[in-house]
């Protein structure tokens, strides 16, 4: 009965977790850290925009490739 539960708790913390999933695979997104280059139209001067993304199965051709 001890293991029953405990495996219940592990569940519901896996369900429960911070991580967000996606809605069609129902995987859990990776987050990344992207860094992007772009070139600012005022001063023509490059710059480094960093931005979290959260990467499954479905985009990680899509973002990595
Ligand atoms: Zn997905």
């Amino acid at each position: 009965m001890a293991k029953t539960k405990t495996f219940a708790d592990k569940l519901q913390k896996a369900t429960h977790d911070y991580t967000t999933h996606c809605p069609e695979c129902g995987e859990s997104f990776v987050m990344v850290k992207l860094i992007r280059s772009e070139k600012s139209e005022k001063t023509e001067a490059w710059r480094f925009r960093k931005q979290f993304v959260g990467i499954c199965k479905c985009n990680t051709e899509k973002i990595t490739g």
